[in-house]
Parts: structure tokens; sequence; C-alpha cells
């Protein structure tokens, strides 16, 4: 019986043997980005690559998402490695997809590859034969939280609830069988050195606004019409004026964006479309300042007479890594890169729905290097494929066989001693709270006389 260095080498040896293999799969991917719930092409590649290595995956789940389970040895806990499908749309990307806009500038396809590269490592090496439990492959669509106004759509037509790829799947019951979660983020920030990870994320909601205005002939009859665009305008500067109000320990972020301005220039603006998101570190802090947000944009409303429908979305939870399976993956990254490679981060004010995963169950996100340039930016490159690809590929796996082995020791562990922040009924419940839609009529106040 081989030591679990022995196997965790044999493993190295196993993902350095496919490296050719598994960069294709990560560089497909980079030059085939696709939207969110949309990735088609993507889990077709996910799906085929895991039937090639033997496995049977389970195929369009939350639409796109790509799932295949591996048992260990022994009956134990389950380990789901998860890899992310979707790019965003960065039209300027020099590999952005002429139709669509996409493009991966936050390195998700190096998550795939690695998904990939984890799976090949594990079964080459034959370690699920020395591991107690489970390890789950899961590809999972839609976690850049982008093309509002078509997920939108698809909820009312019934073909989703929630319009991110992780809390889709945890309500349709594809992670009830899942104990722990993993995946590996690929960064492009220098401070982030080649391997780390952070303690949290913001946690946000999402916003579409629709000023509803009057046109009227905009030379001859302005003073006819009611000026959605200026309602607009008169919003997105009392969101700035409260900026001031927001703690700073609650690392608020307020983001809007005019999807729609106006659709004739010498038409009165009667259509006038806003998307945000509301982040922040905490449930509390989101909520509160979410209500300042909405009480901005009532007041552009007021203020130029208009009326505002304001509808907000379940975004996603505040990320809590678990610090338990940090260690596990620290060791791992840092007999990778080298103990001066690896760095610590601190609370991030970007979002993810790994936040979702990891209020119901022990839950890491860590980030590995390779890539260069903004994420989300149209600079976005992976400078340093074996980095990138291979590195998140034997990061996950020795991680998996740290968590699986001696009886799944170490994950029995974590789980035992680790209170879930919400059960997934009380987890539904909130983020089904978040859903509101009202409409403010900023005409048909009314106020008193004062004696
Ligand atoms: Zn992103
Ligand atoms: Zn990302």
């Amino acid at each position: 019986m081989p030591t679990k260095e022995e196997v965790k080498r044999q493993i190295r040896e196993a993902i350095d043997r496919r490296a050719d293999q598994i960069i294709k799969v990560g560089e497909t991917i980079r030059h085939h980005p696709e939207l969110g719930f949309k990735e088609i092409k993507t889990a077709r590649l996910v799906e085929q690559t895991l039937k090639d290595l033997g496995l049977s995956p389970q195929t369009g789940l939350a639409l796109t998402g790509v799932r295949a389970t591996m048992n260990a040895a022994k009956e134990g806990p389950t380990l789901a490695l998860l890899g992310e499908l979707d790019g965003l749309v960065v039209s300027d990307h020099p590999l952005a997809d002429p139709e669509t806009g996409a493009a991966h500038a936050c390195g998700h396809n190096a998550q795939i590859a690695g998904l990939i590269g984890a799976v090949m490592g594990l079964l080459d090496s034959k370690a699920l034969q020395h591991l107690a439990g489970r390890v789950v492959a899961f590809a999972v669509p839609a976690e850049e939280y982008g093309d509002v106004a078509w997920r939108v759509h698809q909820a009312r037509e019934g073909k989703l609830e929630f319009l991110g790829g992780k809390p889709e799947l945890l309500r349709l019951g594809h992670f009830d069988d899942v104990d722990m979660a993993m995946m590996i983020h690929t960064t492009p920030r220098p401070e982030d050195k080649l391997a780390g990870v952070g303690v949290s994320n913001n946690g946000c909601v999402v916003k579409t606004i629709r000023y509803i205005g009057k046109a009227s002939h905009a030379g001859g009859a302005p003073h006819m019409g009611i000026n959605a665009l200026y309602a607009a305008n008169v919003a997105l500067t009392a969101i700035n004026a409260v900026r001031e109000t927001f703690r700073e320990q609650d690392t608020i972020r307020v983001h809007p964006i005019i999807t729609q301005g106006g659709v004739q220039v010498n038409v009165i603006p009667a259509d006038v479309r806003i998307e945000t998101y509301v982040r922040g570190k905490t449930v509390e802090a989101i909520l509160e300042a979410n209500t300042k947000v909405d009480r901005a944009l009532q007041a552009g409303a007021l203020a130029l007479g208009a009326q505002v429908e304001i509808e907000t979305l379940p975004g996603y939870l505040p990320l809590f890594n678990n610090m338990e399976m940090a260690e596990v993956f620290k060791a791992n990254a840092t007999a990778l890169v080298g103990e001066a490679n690896f760095t610590t981060i601190g609370h991030r004010t970007g979002s993810t729905d790994m936040g979702d995963i990891s209020h119901v169950m022990p839950t890491l996100h860590p980030y590995m290097g390779g890539a260069s340039g903004m994420g989300h930016g149209a600079d976005f490159q992976i400078t340093d494929p074996k980095l990138a690809y291979l590195g998140p590929a034997k990061a996950l796996a020795m991680t998996a066989v740290d968590l699986l082995w001696d009886d799944a020791a170490t994950a029995r562990g974590i789980l035992s001693k680790t209170q879930s922040r919400m059960t997934k009924a009380e987890y539904l419940a909130f983020q089904r709270g978040i859903n509101r839609r009202v409409l403010f009529d900023g005409m048909t106040l009314q106020t008193k006389p004062l004696s």
C-alpha cells in the first residue's frame, strides 16, 4: 500500500503526462467563450471528455451543468470539485465571440481545465482505491451574473428560478448529496502571488430598474413630456450622495449601468433602464444599503414626476472560506509553487455564487496564477498555461486525497466541527424573500399642509 505522499506524487506525474490534453481543454474553451446558462459547446466538451475517461456524466443540470461521481473504495463523505463554465461580455477582448461579446476574461476556462485535469490525475493514479467517500466532478454554469434581462425572461418562462448557476443547482437538489465543495479561481493580480486564499467575499443583490416617463417632441414640446433619462440621472446622483454613509467595514459596492437611455434623439426618453448590484460584506449591510439605493431611485422619479419600477433579485451570499480546508490547500499549493509564492488574502469585494454554497456546507474558493491583465478586462490573458491549467488540477486532486485519506479522517473532522450557516430550506427561503418588484409613482405623492 503506497503512502499518501506517494499517491499525491503519482497524481502529479499523471497530470504531467496528460499536460498537452489538459492545456488543450483550457485553450479550446478560451477560444470559444459562451455566456452563462448558454455554455452549450463548453458543456459538451466536458461531457465528452468525462465519458472518454470512463465516467457517466449527468448533463443539462440548471440548463448546462455537467456532473460525474467517482466512488472511492470505502464509504465516506462526498467532496465536490467545481469548475465554472461561463465567460462574460467583454466585447473588446481580442478573443471575444463576435456575436455575443462573450470572452473568458475571468479565466473560468482554466477552472474547467483544472477540473478535468484533477479527474485525470485521480483516475490515472487509481488514487480512489486508497480513499473513502466520493469525489464529484461538477462543471457548473453561470457564475457571472450578467445578461440579466435574458435570464429574467427565462425565469418568467419557468426555465430558471435563480439567475446564478450554483443557487439554481442548489435549488434543484444537485448538491443534496454533497458534503463539502471546492474550486480554484484563476487570478491575474500580482499581489495574489502564484497561489493564495482569502477569508471572505462580498455578497450582493441584483436590481433591474425601469423609469417610465412620457414621450414628447424634444424640440417642440419638451414641457409635454416626462424625461425618464433625467429621472435616472437624479437617481444616480442620489446614489452617489449616499455613498458617504456606507461604512468602510461593510465594503459596500453599488455600480449601476444605464442599459437603455433613450431610443431617438428628438424624442423625450420615456423608457430608461438601469441595472445594478448592491454588494456588501454581510447580508445585513447589503440589505441596509439596498434600502438607501431604493430611496435614491425613488428620488429620481419624484423629481421628474416619473414612475419607477424597481425589481430586486436574489444575488449571491457573502463567501466564507472554510479555514481548515484552506490549510489543506495551502500545504499542497506551497508544495507546487513554493512558500514565498503563496499569500493569504483578507476580504475581497467581488462576489461569487460559491458564497451561496459556503452557507450550506464547508467550502473553499482559493486562487492560483498563470494569468495577467485585469479580471473582467480586455487585456485578461492566460500567460502561463502550465500554472493556470495544471496547477489547479494538481492542487484540487492533492487536496481531495488529503481530505479523503485514512477513512476520510480530515474531511470527517471538518464536517463534525462545522455548523452550516443555513440549511438548504433556510437558504431557499432567504433568497426567495429578496425577490421584490414595486412601482413608485413620483407624480401622485400627497403632502399635508402644516399649521
Ligand atoms: Zn468574474
Ligand atoms: Zn470568475
